[in-house]
């Protein structure tokens, strides 16, 4: 039997907040929310009109998977998640459409930047590199080639654009300016300890990140700062096969690359509703399961059976 690809998900057990590029947020209560991760793929900051096979599922139990990993690594680490069985409110009907794709968790007030974190120099890192020797403003050691490692990873704060809106790059002053002095600091402190951590666990799994992107909330209670979101997925990172990295070239990523190829050749760059043919999104499935597989030792099929 084959599973349905679910782009729309209209849940009839709670009320829905909002909607993402990608996930759907009902509230459960005054603290807390069910957080529903569709098939919706975005790229180029544009959403496709179909979806991927089983991506919600695979985001959803990765992240999961990852705040166990961080919470063993980093003591004292607070993450927003709370589960990854829906609440009893929630109808046999509406866990069906929802299944291994939902996570309970803390509804915390989000601070407005993306804590940007670069291990390796690609993407648009390196095409400023190239022009100017910085990396997001800050000056680099002169000599890195394509895809090398900075001597040390790279903060590089940037706003959280609307929908439809692009991120701007923002220094690390300015990202203090919107989320105050007092937690900007923290936030990024706790971002490269994130990623230094996650780095070294995926390094022992056969993945490089070469970067990532997280989110942070303030428990408001107790003032201390939350990691929330997906965490470290092939939607949110840069992920390399370790076996096949080289430096001086682009590399095979775990991520949209089929995708982002695809539409660039077919001139479909940032167009709006655009639907991928069958194979495109069946590789990016199949691309997604595989780093899947690496980080947690378990086939998503496994992971899914133990809920
Ligand atoms: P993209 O991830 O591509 O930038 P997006 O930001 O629109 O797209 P989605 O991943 O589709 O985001 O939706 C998740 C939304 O939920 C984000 O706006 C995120 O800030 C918010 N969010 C994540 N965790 C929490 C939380 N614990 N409490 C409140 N909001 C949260
Ligand atoms: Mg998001």
């Amino acid at each position: 039997m084959s599973i349905p690809v679910v782009t729309t998900i209209e849940l009839q057990s709670l009320p829905k907040l909002t909607s993402g590029k990608v996930r759907d947020l009902y509230e459960i209560d005054d603290k807390t929310l069910l957080f529903v991760t569709t098939d919706r793929i975005s790229a180029y900051d544009v959403i496709m009109a179909n979806g991927v096979p089983q991506k919600g599922a695979i985001l959803t139990q990765l992240t999961a998977h990852w705040f166990k990993v961080l919470g063993e690594r980093i003591p004292g680490l607070k993450t927003h998640f709370i589960s990854l069985t829906p609440p009893p409110s929630v109808s046999d009907e509406d866990k069906a459409l929802i299944r291994g794709r939902s996570m309970q968790v803390r509804r915390l007030k989000v601070f407005p930047i993306e804590a940007i974190v670069r291990g390796y120099i690609t993407g648009s890192a390196w095409n400023e590199y190239q022009k100017t020797g910085t990396v997001h403003g800050i000056p680099q050691p002169a000599g890195l080639q394509q895809c090398s490692p900075f001597p040390k990873p790279l903060y590089t704060p940037s706003t959280k654009a609307e929908l439809g809106e692009h991120d701007e790059n923002i220094s690390p002053e300015k990202a203090a300016e919107i989320v105050g002095e007092k937690y900007a600091a923290r936030i990024e402190e706790l971002a490269l300890k994130v990623y230094t951590t996650a780095a070294e666990y995926a390094r022992e799994h056969g993945i490089i990140i070469a970067d990532t992107k997280f989110e942070f909330g303030l428990d408001e209670e107790t003032d201390d700062i939350v990691l929330i979101d997906e965490v470290l997925t092939p939607d949110s990172s840069r992920f390399w096969p370790a076996s096949e990295y080289e430096v001086g070239r682009d590399q095979d990523s775990f991520d949209k690359q089929f995708l982002r190829n695809w539409l660039t050749k077919e001139g479909l760059k940032a167009k709006d509703g655009v639907e991928m043919p069958q194979e495109i999104a069946e590789a990016t499935s199949a691309r997604y399961k595989e780093a899947f597989k690496l980080l947690t030792g378990k086939t998503l099929e496994e992971a899914l059976g133990e809920l």
